[in-house]
């Protein structure tokens, strides 16, 4: 198998670049062409002689994933499948905001967390991505859409922390300045509450922004939501952030999808306030995106305002998030769901 040279770190790479003979600064250039000029081809490396960018091409591959589906939704969400050298599938959405574009990529083919509302969990987990299969949905998006991707997250399919190696390199390559440069606080990693490696990541010396779903006030509703929620505690999870919060200074934000009559109650509300008061967090309610086949319906808007209201009332932070792309199914793993399936209709990615 050819060597996955996106993969590998700038020191890693000048190891690979110094035992082919060639000199360190080539080093320096390839990584640069790879990370910062986004280039898909050995051939695109024009200041390296013809007979390197064929010896290269003949022992390593750059490209980690490719764009192959894009929907566009009427909101300017656009949802993109991206397709792995040995042909499994992720996705990631580029959504637009005032202050930047951000990109959601997947860090799993697959999970194995099996919470019973998502898409994403349904054929559990295949294998986890490389370091070049999570950047290139980043750099696949800039590429395409032409313009700088300025916020990152870490909450399409997978568990983060399930991948944990992979995505800590991940994470300091693309906020490198020999790559895209991106700031490590514009980066948030998502997690279902795996306890041990939230404290592994605290130690990582890390700005990025910590989300926990959390989804319930108690034990008993979050096992009935997550399965997860067997084999780690709230307590223990309440813990592990105010160890992230006391490591990094960072504020916890906690995600809360909201399913109706499951944990959306005015008493839930209060639950979740007296759980939370005085951490250092944000709440963030996320109005469920019912997904066929699994747990739960969304709550009513009004329901949603109240459980907000009396967060509130308990001085804790809390926004509602901001539906978007709910015409292209947003919910992560409906898309490549419906491709494995063979139903897919929409328009071809172009370049
Ligand atoms: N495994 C990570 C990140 C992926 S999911 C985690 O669990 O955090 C990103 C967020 O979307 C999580 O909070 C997840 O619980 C939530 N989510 C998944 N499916 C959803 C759905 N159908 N509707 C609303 N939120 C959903």
């Amino acid at each position: 198998m050819k060597t996955d040279l996106k993969s590998f770190d700038s020191k890693e790479l000048n190891t690979f670049i110094a035992d082919m003979g060639q000199k360190a600064f080539r080093s320096k250039q390839i990584y640069q062409w790879m990370h910062k000029q986004l280039a898909c081809s050995f051939e695109e490396m024009t200041n390296l002689s013809k007979e390197l960018r064929e010896k290269l091409a003949d022992e390593a591959v750059i490209c980690g994933a490719k764009a192959v589906k894009r929907q566009v939704s009427s909101d300017g969400t656009n949802k993109f499948l991206m397709e792995l050298s040995d042909g499994n599938h992720v996705e990631s959405v580029l959504m637009k905001y005032k202050h930047g574009n951000s990109v959601c990529i997947s860090t799993q083919a697959g999970c194995r967390m099996g919470c019973r509302f998502c898409a994403s969990t349904v054929g559990g987990l295949i294998r986890n991505l490389r370091v070049s299969e999570m950047l290139d949905q980043i750099y696949e998006i800039q590429r395409i859409t032409g313009e700088r991707v300025s916020n990152v997250i870490l909450m399409g399919i997978g568990e983060p922390l399930d991948n944990y190696e992979n995505v800590v390199k991940m994470i300091r390559m693309l906020s490198d300045e020999q790559g895209l440069n991106i700031s490590q606080r514009n980066i948030t990693l998502s997690t279902c509450g795996l306890t041990e490696k939230m404290r592994q990541l605290a130690g990582e010396n890390l700005t990025i922004t910590l989300a926990v779903s959390l989804h319930a006030p108690n034990d008993r509703i979050r096992r009935e939501m997550m399965p997860v929620a067997g084999r780690y505690t709230i307590d223990e999870i309440i813990d592990a952030c105010k160890y992230y919060i006391k490591k990094t200074g960072r504020r916890v934000t906690f995600e809360y999808s909201m399913v109706e009559g499951k944990n959306d109650s005015p008493a839930e509300a209060k639950e979740l306030s007296r759980l939370l008061h005085g951490l250092n967090c944000h709440v963030n309610l996320i109005p469920l995106n019912p997904v066929e086949g699994r747990m739960g319906q969304r709550s009513m808007r009004e329901r949603i305002e109240e459980f907000k209201l009396i967060l509130e009332k308990y001085h804790i932070n809390v926004t509602i998030r901001r539906e978007m792309g709910r015409d292209i199914d947003a919910a992560c793993g409906q898309l490549r769901n419906k491709n494995e399936g063979g139903k897919l209709h929409e328009s071809l990615c172009k370049d």
